[in-house]
């Protein structure tokens, strides 16, 4: 099969908490991965720029907020249906339920290696149950993974920790990191990153700030240790409203290329 990945905005964010601004995160983060300051060369040696297989499919489009859901599920089914692996950026943290649910009838057996300040296992929050607090409580509860493993977490409270024992959540508290050795990962993968999941000083512009983060390279650490086929990504949470001199942006950008280079290089 030919390797191919399908590079998918959403520009989402009606499903957070506390702040809005991740629904204008895709053009920026588009302008970073294209920005001249870089080569388009991953630290493991592909080179993204010479890869015919990779395709844009521009942002999601959608009417009202349950449309945009039912949208980006299509989305994501048409691209994985024929062969390909998404990569979606922009939006809250709610769009990786959608994400699942597609992944979830082309695949069996998923890993979700998930990165976060936050578990975002509330069954409901502020009487929503898609809000972005909650989106792993979904995925979960619907069987649309096997194995959820979680990194960089910083804030478990007594329902969440009650929730995550429930469905056998892999948590790896920031308080006991060690390095990615610590990880036992097993195929078809999906990683989801919530850029929170990052110490507010390498990544300022997300709408949580929680200190104690993972560093960048903590995180390419990870990415770079992966040894098993990686069927989809995301990368979310990013709030240009906070964000300085686009920082995060260029942190969000770095991601999605060592990420597409590690998509491209385990099949
Ligand atoms: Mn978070
Ligand atoms: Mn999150």
């Amino acid at each position: 099969m030919e390797r191919k990945i399908a590079v998918i905005g959403m520009p989402f964010d009606a499903h957070s908490s506390y702040l809005r601004g991740p629904a204008e995160a895709p053009a920026l983060i588009r302008e970073a991965i294209l920005c001249e300051s870089a080569n388009s060369c991953t630290e493991l040696g592909i080179e993204l720029a010479d890869q015919a297989g990779i395709t844009d499919y521009g942002d999601i489009a959608w009417a009202d907020d349950v449309e945009a859901f039912s949208n980006l599920e299509q989305v994501i089914l048409n691209v994985a249906k024929s062969g390909a692996k998404p990569i979606t950026f922009g939006g809250d943290h709610s769009i990786t339920f959608p994400i699942l649910k597609a992944l979830a009838t082309q695949y069996t057996q998923i890993t979700i290696l998930h990165f976060d300040a936050h578990p975002d296992l509330y069954d409901i929050l502020d009487g929503n149950p898609l809000s972005h607090a909650c989106p792993f409580a979904r995925i979960m509860e619907n069987e649309l993974a096997a194995n959820l493993v979680q990194v960089g977490i910083r804030t478990l409270n007594t329902h969440q920790a009650e929730q995550a024992a429930r469905f056998n959540v892999d948590i790896h508290p920031m308080r006991d990191w060690k390095g990615p050795h610590q990880l036992s990962l097993s195929g078809p993968l999906y990683i989801s990153i919530d850029l929170d999941g990052l110490d507010p000083a390498f990544a300022p512009g997300v709408s949580h700030h929680e200190p104690g983060g993972l560093s960048v390279r903590q995180v390419l650490d990870v990415i770079h240790s992966i040894d098993v086929p990686i069927i989809g990504a995301d990368i979310v949470e990013y709030n240009p409203r906070r964000d300085i001199n686009s920082m995060t942006a260029m942190v969000a950008a770095k991601l999605y290329k060592e990420l597409c280079g590690k998509m491209l290089m385990n099949e």
